[in-house]
C-alpha cells in the first residue's frame, strides 16, 4: 500500500506546502514555488536513479529504460484555493479516510505516483523494453507555456498519457474552439460587461435602460429591476459541461427581443440552436455552443462563445453553418481535439491495467475537457479521478480518497508494466 510509505507521504506533504499557483521569478518563470517544487521531483527522481532533465526551471523530465519511447505527463502548478476551506489548504490533511489539500489530486499526488511507480519496476528488476519520458510541467492551469519551452529544444514522444483526468481511460478529447461574435449596438439598452471567463458559464448578467422599462416583461422573463438596471442570475458551470449551468445572458436577449431589439439571429442560433448543432455528435461527445462572456464596445457588442466539437470532426467542418447565422464572427481554434482509435495498443494497455486492478470490466470514455495528453499524438488522460467521483478539482476542499490513492499506485503500476513489456 502506498499510503503507509512515509517516504511518499512526506514528499506529498512538502510538495502541498508550496504554493504553487503561477507566479514570476528570478530565472523561475512560474515563481519561486513552481520552481521549488520542480526541483524537489527532480531532485527525488535522481535520488530513485533515475537521469533527469529540467528544461530551465519550465519544466523537468526524468528518464529511465531505453528503447521506442513512451511519455508520461503531469504538473505541479495548481490553481488559486479560493474561498470555503475546511482546512489550510497547503497544508496536508489526513482526515476521514480523505488526504486534503490544494493540488492533490490535480496533479500532485498523480504524477507522485507515477514516479513512485517507476521507482518499484526499477526496484523489481522488472526489464524496460521502452524509453520512459516522465514530464512534469509547471504552467498547465495557466497557459501551457512550460509546454511550448520543452517543444523548442526536444520533442514529445508520439504515445503517452497523462495522470490528470479520468479513469477507466479516456480515449477522445473534443475540439476546443472560440468564437467571437459582432453584434450592432442596441436601441434603448447598453449591456454591461458579464461573465467572468470564456470557459464557464456565465452566473450573473445585466443592461440598463436609456429609458422607461416594461416592468411586466422583465417579470416575464425572470428578471430583476433595479433602478434602470436588469439583471439576470444563472449557475455557472465548467465551460466543458454548459449543460450542468444557467447561462444568465439568455433570459437578456430573449427579454431584449420582446422589446422588440433587433436581436433575432443571436436569440435563434446562439442560444435557441436553430440549426441543432448540439445533435452533431458522436461516442467522441456532442457539440456543445454557450455563449459565456458579453461586452459593449465602442463599435459593437462582443459575444465570446465557447465552441465545444466532438474529436472527430474540426473547427472547418462547422464554418458553412456558423456563417448561416447571418452574425458577423471571428472563430479562433483554442485546442485541437484529441482521438486514439479505441483499438490502439495503448488504449488497451491503460485499461486492461484498471480493469484487472478493479476486477470490473469497463470501457474506454470519452472527455470534452482538454488535457495535457493532447501533447502527445496518441495521448490518453488517465486518471485519477474514479468514475462517479468527484475530487473537487479547482475547488475548495480538493481531497483524494486514501484508498483511491492506493488503488491509483496499483493501477499505474500495472499500465506501466504493460507499456514496457
Ligand atoms: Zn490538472
Amino acid at each position: 500500500m502506498l499510503f503507509d510509505n512515509k517516504e511518499f507521504l512526506e514528499d506529498l506533504a512538502y510538495l502541498i506546502s508550496l504554493k504553487t499557483v503561477q507566479g514570476f521569478g528570478d530565472n523561475a518563470p512560474f515563481g519561486e514555488e513552481n520552481k521549488k517544487a520542480l526541483l524537489y521531483f527532480l531532485e527525488k527522481a535522481k535520488k530513485f536513479g533515475f537521469e533527469t532533465v529540467n528544461y530551465d526551471n519550465y519544466f523537468g523530465e526524468v528518464i529511465f529504460g531505453s528503447g521506442e519511447e513512451f511519455g508520461i505527463i503531469g504538473h505541479l502548478d495548481v490553481v488559486p484555493e479560493g474561498e470555503g476551506w475546511a482546512t489550510d489548504p497547503y497544508t496536508l490533511t489526513v482526515k476521514e479516510g480523505k488526504v486534503f489539500g490544494r493540488g492533490v489530486a490535480d496533479d500532485k499526488a498523480p504524477i507522485l505516483i507515477c514516479l513512485y511507480a517507476l521507482k518499484e519496476l526499477k526496484e523489481r528488476g522488472v526489464k524496460f523494453n521502452k524509453k520512459i519520458r516522465l514530464f512534469v510541467g509547471c504552467n498547465e492551469e495557466s497557459g501551457w507555456k512550460d509546454v511550448e519551452y520543452f517543444k523548442s529544444k526536444s520533442k514529445f514522444p508520439d504515445y503517452g498519457f497523462s495522470p490528470d483526468g479520468d479513469f477507466p481511460v479516456v480515449f477522445s478529447e473534443k475540439g476546443i474552439n472560440r468564437i467571437y461574435f459582432s453584434i450592432p449596438k442596441l436601441k434603448n439598452y447598453t449591456f454591461n460587461k458579464s461573465g467572468t471567463i470564456v470557459n464557464a458559464v456565465c452566473a450573473y448578467a445585466s443592461i440598463t435602460a436609456k429609458g422607461k422599462v416594461d416592468e411586466k416583461l422583465v417579470k416575464k422573463h425572470g428578471l430583476k429591476l433595479n433602478g434602470n438596471l436588469i439583471e439576470s442570475f444563472g449557475k455557472t458551470a465548467h465551460g466543458s459541461k454548459p449543460e450542468l449551468g444557467v447561462n444568465a445572458i439568455k433570459p437578456l436577449f430573449d427579454y431584449l427581443l420582446d422589446c422588440g431589439e433587433r436581436v433575432k439571429e443571436v436569440v435563434d442560433y446562439i442560444f435557441n440552436d436553430k440549426l441543432n448543432l448540439s445533435k452533431i455528435g458522436d461516442d467522441t461527445g456532442f457539440t456543445t455552443l454557450s455563449a459565456n462572456l458579453i461586452e459593449e464596445r465602442e463599435e459593437d457588442i462582443l459575444i465570446s462563445v465557447d465552441f465545444r466539437i466532438p474529436a472527430t470532426k474540426v473547427l472547418e467542418d462547422f464554418i458553412p453553418l456558423i456563417e448561416k447565422f447571418g452574425i458577423k464572427y471571428n472563430a479562433v481554434l483554442s485546442r485541437k481535439p484529441l482521438f486514439v482509435p479505441k483499438t490502439e495498443r495503448i488504449v488497451n494497455d491503460l485499461l486492461n491495467a484498471y480493469n484487472e486492478v478493479l476486477g470490473v470490466n469497463e470501457s474506454p470514455i470519452p472527455q470534452s475537457g482538454g488535457t495535457f495528453a493532447s501533447v502527445f499524438k496518441r495521448g490518453c488522460a488517465f486518471g485519477p479521478e474514479f468514475p462517479g467521483k468527484n475530487n473537487q478539482i479547482h475547488e475548495p476542499n480538493e481531497f483524494m480518497e486514501i484508498d483511491d490513492i492506493n488503488k491509483t499506485y496499483d493501477i499505474y503500476l500495472k499500465a506501466i508494466e504493460n507499456i514496457i513489456k
